[in-house]
């Protein structure tokens, strides 16, 4: 049995948020500055999808969906020295940001915004430009 419904047009951005734990060390940063020693985070990741919704289904993307897109690079990343991962030697939060784009993007093409957390109070986001 349907639901006779017809959502009106909205364009929404949906958020799928993934969590890892990594060390890495950043030796962009000046002498004796904190970063450069090797230390850990739990990072967070926000994956930000956006589009039309579907006027009939009333959603834009299922949520499991990018959850399984977003899974194998979570494995790449998790429990890693982040800086001997081709193309993080140098893994600040901005550049992570940009790699989990490269790696997401083409499994989600509405891919509108990468945000890593590297803190509960530091963050970074990459939007494709
Ligand atoms: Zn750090």
């Amino acid at each position: 049995m349907g639901v006779w419904i017809t959502i009106p047009p909205m364009r929404i951005a949906l958020t799928k948020t993934f969590g890892f734990e990594s060390a890495h060390h950043l030796p962009c940063f000046p002498e004796g500055h904190k970063c450069r020693r090797m230390h850990g985070h739990s990072f967070r990741v926000d994956v930000v999808i956006e589009g039309e919704v579907d006027p009939k289904l009333g959603y834009l993307q299922d949520f499991a969906e990018v959850k399984a897109a977003i899974k194998p690079v979570e494995v790449m990343l998790d429990h890693q020295v982040l800086n001997e991962l081709p193309g993080l030697e140098v893994p600040t939060a901005e550049v992570l940001a940009k790699w989990i784009w490269d790696k997401l993007k083409p499994a989600l093409p509405l891919l509108s915004a990468v945000r890593v957390h590297e803190t509960c109070t530091s963050s970074a986001e990459y939007r494709g430009l």
